[in-house]
């Protein structure tokens, strides 16, 4: 059955950190554990009720086995993850209608600030050219972000992705 709802959450294999980290840009909650044994990953998606996402055949098939919903990721490339996993999921491709973003590094959500909010500590052409900055709300982390020119190749993976499913 396909859920079409942003309380989604996954836990991410190993192989998966490219992935994980444009889930969370889509605004998902993505825990990523890449040392964790499989056996070990299976307890806590089932602990969490967290959809284990995988690149393993094996892995995936011992959660289908123990009652774990899982989803086999294996495409050749992201494009073709993003959009099998959107597919899949009802995953909304489109990042300009993301209300909730989350930080690419922890996976917390980001707060838009202003840039009076991150004066000094980020560059100051960068503080002259956006006026939209986000900061992870987590104490350990404190990222900020802005729209720089990676969000170009962002919006572009993206589409990609988006004809792929169509
Ligand atoms: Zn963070």
């Amino acid at each position: 059955m396909v859920e079409l709802t942003k309380n989604l959450r996954f836990i991410a294999d190993g192989m998966l950190g490219k992935l994980t980290r444009w889930l969370r840009i889509l605004g998902y909650d993505v825990e990523f554990k890449p040392n964790e044994a499989d056996d070990k990953l299976l307890i806590l998606a089932k602990e969490t009720k967290k959809i284990l996402l995988t690149g393993d055949l094996e892995l995936y098939r011992k959660a289908l086995r123990s009652g774990v919903e899982a989803f086999l990721v294996d495409g050749k490339t992201e494009v073709e993850n993003l959009a099998k996993i959107s597919k899949k999921f009802g995953i909304n491709l489109d990042v300009d209608e993301v209300e909730e973003t989350r930080c690419p590094k922890c996976n917390f959500r980001l707060k838009m600030v202003s840039a009076k909010d991150v004066e000094g500590k980020v560059p100051s052409t960068t503080l002259k050219t956006y006026k939209e900055f986000w900061v992870c709300t987590n104490p350990q982390c404190q990222k900020i972000y802005w729209q720089g020119s990676h969000w170009k190749k962002i919006g572009k993976i993206l589409k990609e992705a988006k004809t792929l499913i169509n």
